[in-house]
């Protein structure tokens, strides 16, 4: 498939040029990888999922960084590579620069296990889902069909060494500053380089990343992620934010503020829905309508993390506590706490501008492996 836009230059305020490469990680899934060229240094900020099609429109972005821009740079002469986040579409193809590159590949504490020990994760990670499933009120058959599609992914990369585990606050490279933003993934990283800020799947331009609960993955979750939504939003000096997928974003706290009314708005909804006890099967269903296959997962997880966002603050109780403290793992059934008149409250934890560019936060599912 030929993908458009093609590659584009961006600058810093000083000049270090930033070449926005899309590459198509799965079939219609569209991932920006980013190569920095900075004096001498060279960086790519991701590395597309790995496939061979992610591989060749990641070489195809290199051929015409040379032809069309004039620079001499190719994939084995990278010297750092700083992975966002531990999704596939994102790190999938690290392994060219662990094993056959001498490429220093970097990423954050909380997601270096995902990489260098990945087949524990996935184990662990499968038997965290179930539990989740069983809860929700998934019937046998599909839970046993989702951990099937969601185990499968274990074949699909093998560890790797890494070379640097970075914190929060680190300054790497050539000075740039490495934000910590769990919520979306637990090691998730924006990257700011001068006046341009990395946002990886943190903010995105048109779709609201995915949530899922902090029950199955910690430092995931509703909590942290708008935690970090007002991290990044105090980020000074920021002109430019290039995010994971999709196009630049050029006013970021008007983008983040949509996000968070959209999520506000998710709240409302759930506490509405719940009024009804109603198991998280229920919730995803009116929230998102019936969906098939691995897309039901991330429906369930985005409604899971509302759920267990309202439910923390006290705002859900559970319905069926009886039947809870008798049985091993049953469906549980939330409900609103508050009267049928009441009036359903989650304010936006600061003044939100408005909906400016929120007509596509509808859409809350992306296809991603764990
Ligand atoms: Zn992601
Ligand atoms: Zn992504």
């Amino acid at each position: 498939m030929t993908i458009e836009p093609r590659v584009q230059l961006h600058r810093s305020c000083s000049g270090i040029r930033i070449y926005q490469l899309p590459v198509e990680t799965f079939p219609q899934h569209i991932n920006n990888v980013y190569l920095i060229l900075d004096g001498d240094r060279s960086t790519l900020f991701d590395v597309g999922s790995g496939t061979p099609q992610s591989v060749e429109d990641l070489r195809r972005g290199f051929a015409e960084v040379r032809a069309r821009f004039g620079e001499a740079v190719d994939l084995s002469s990278i010297q750092h590579v700083v992975i966002s986040h531990s999704h596939i579409d994102h790190f999938g193809f690290v392994a060219y620069f662990t094993r056959e590159s001498d490429a220093e590949v970097l990423i954050h504490e909380l997601d270096a296990r995902v990489l260098n020990n990945f087949e524990e994760r996935i184990v662990l990670a499968s038997k965290d889902l179930r539990v989740f499933m069983e809860r929700s009120g998934m019937k046998p058959g599909a839970r046993q069909e989702l951990e099937e599609m969601y185990r499968f992914s274990k074949h699909f990369f093998k560890s790797v060494e890494l070379d640097r585990i970075l914190s929060d606050g680190d300054r790497i490279i050539n000075g740039y500053t490495v934000h910590h933003v769990p919520g979306h993934c637990p090691g998730q990283i924006c990257l700011q380089v001068e006046d341009v800020l990395f946002t990886a799947d943190h903010v995105l331009s048109r779709i609201t990343p995915h949530q899922s609960p902090a029950s199955i993955t910690p430092f995931c979750g509703l909590e942290h992620y708008l935690q970090s939504l007002d991290k990044i939003r105090r980020v000074e000096g920021v002109a430019l934010a290039l995010p994971g997928h999709e196009e630049a974003i050029s006013d970021l706290p008007a983008r983040i503020d949509a996000i968070v009314t959209h999520h506000m708005r998710r709240l409302n909804q759930v506490l509405e829905i719940c009024r009804e006890p109603a198991s998280l099967v229920h919730v995803s269903k009116q929230l998102f309508g019936a969906k098939s296959g691995y897309t039901r997962i991330l429906a369930l997880e985005e409604a899971g993390a509302h759920v267990e966002y309202l439910f923390q603050r006290g705002e859900l109780r559970i319905a069926n506590l009886e039947e809870v403290s008798r049985e091993s793992n049953p469906v549980i059934y939330y409900e609103t706490r508050r009267g049928a008149d009441a009036p359903l409250p989650i304010p936006p934890p600061w003044g939100c501008a408005g909906e400016a560019g929120a007509r596509d936060a509808e859409r809350p599912l992306r296809e991603e492996a764990p």
